[in-house]
């Protein structure tokens, strides 16, 4: 099963895929650390074109590295989750520093550089590098659950069962294990998606467990649900911080208090934006980006 299970979703990646920048041949390795950083919370079509940007402006880590972090606060723009661009800027100036302005290969060195988590640190080293290890994002989970283990939903991550069982599907070979780990992912995007899959087309539709089973319902612990996103802290330190983005000095204390009604709440983001090193400054010199 593995075996026809790996072959399956390798060949049909191969004919299907989206043409996605960092899938192309040759994509440096810093550009797909960078997509990687963006697309964790943000979809594919709001990141392509900020990452072009950032390459282009950006196209070393130790470039990225040269400026304030406030600039890659700014340049973020609207990708949501401010807090990645910071933790980019970090990891740019630790490549820099300790890599020689080379984006590691190696699972362990990824994972100790800033921002990086278990993820990221996997994707980078299987996509740039075609290093065999098994990658597994929310959309392989689904794909796994259902396919191989017969359930309706992932449910919470379980990284300790779902890696060593993507492991289990990945050819010897490193170049077919990246279509699998790839193709296993991109199906959970595109064909085996949350709601409605689309199993007609759907390349393991003959091998798929949950299919075979008549879909049961399924009664595991959901996942975590976002929370919603209008009127909440997060809107709030968003909207501070695009005001920010667009000054080329301080704003004074009344400018920030301005933009939001509830003063206890734009309290608590700011201090949250502040605590987190987004924004810089004090009720006296007013906020901006941070300089260094
Ligand atoms: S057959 Fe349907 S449920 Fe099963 S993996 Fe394919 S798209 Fe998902």
């Amino acid at each position: 099963m593995p075996a026809t299970f790996s072959t399956a979703i390798a060949g049909w990646y191969e004919a299907s895929h989206r043409d996605l920048p960092w899938r192309a041949d040759g994509y440096p390795a810093w550009g797909i650390l960078i997509s990687e950083f963006m697309l964790q919370q943000t979809p594919v079509a709001r990141v392509i074109p900020r990452l072009a940007e950032w390459l282009e402006r950006w196209p070393t880590p130790a470039a990225l590295a040269a400026v304030p972090p406030g600039e890659a606060v700014r340049a973020w723009g609207r990708l949501g989750y401010p807090r990645r661009a910071l933790a980019l800027h970090a990891a740019a100036s630790a490549i820099s520093a300790a890599y020689d302005n080379v984006v590691p290969r190696d699972v362990d060195a990824l994972l100790a550089l800033p921002g990086v988590g278990p993820y990221t640190a996997r994707a980078v080293a299987a996509f740039a590098y075609g290093v065999r290890v098994p990658v597994v994002d929310i959309n392989a989970r689904r794909v796994l659950a259902r396919a191989l283990e017969g359930r309706g939903e992932p449910g919470p991550a379980q990284t300790r069962r779902e890696l060593p069982l993507m492991e289990s599907l990945l050819p010897a070979d490193p170049a077919r294990a990246r279509l699998v780990n790839a193709g296993t992912m991109e199906l959970g995007q595109t064909v085996c998606i949350p709601r409605a899959p689309r199993c007609d087309i759907c390349p393991i539709g003959g091998l798929c467990a949950w299919r075979a089973a008549g879909y049961p319902a399924y009664e595991g612990r959901p996942a975590p649900k976002q929370k919603k996103y209008e009127g909440s802290d997060r809107q709030v330190r968003g909207m501070i911080l695009n005001e920010l983005r667009a000054a080329d000095t301080a704003i004074p204390t009344d400018a920030i208090a301005a933009l939001w009604p509830d003063a206890v709440q734009l309290e608590r983001a700011l201090t949250g934006l502040l605590r987190d090193g987004l924004v810089t400054g004090d009720a006296e010199r007013g906020y901006e980006l941070p300089a260094a």
